[in-house]
């Protein structure tokens, strides 16, 4: 944890955030600003920075992130149509919070470009 980061204190509960799911492993709650009926952001919860600081000690954890994902997007519903997995990564990749996440967004057609 760290004393800075938003989505630590959301794990640690000092902020407040619409929990959907939460393991001993990772925490998924509900965008503030969400992009589509669907979008819910999955974390670990412990605190990496973003892509560039995972060790290889974190690949399990990363397919927990994953898996969640795929449990999540079923109980929205959004699984047999489809939905977007983002993970934003620095500045050039849109990453605005800087504790790797994963955006689960769907119950809509995706239309913008990837780029
Ligand atoms: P990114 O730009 O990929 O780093 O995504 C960060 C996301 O976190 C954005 O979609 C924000 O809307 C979302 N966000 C920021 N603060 C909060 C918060 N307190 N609760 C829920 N979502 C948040």
């Amino acid at each position: 944890m760290t004393d800075t980061c938003i989505f630590c204190k959301i794990v640690s509960n000092d902020v407040t955030a619409t929990i959907v799911y939460r393991d001993e492993q990772a925490t998924a709650f509900r965008d503030i600003h969400p992009a589509a009926p669907t979008h819910i952001l999955i974390v670990p919860n412990k605190h990496i920075e973003s892509v560039n600081a995972l060790q290889a000690e974190d690949e399990q954890l990363i397919g927990h992130l994953f898996t969640t994902a795929a449990r999540l997007a079923k109980e929205e519903g959004i699984d047999r149509k489809g939905y977007r997995l983002i993970t934003n990564t620095g500045i050039d990749g849109g990453q605005t919070v800087f504790h790797l996440h994963l955006h689960l967004i769907g119950g809509q057609r995706m239309r913008h470009p990837m780029g």
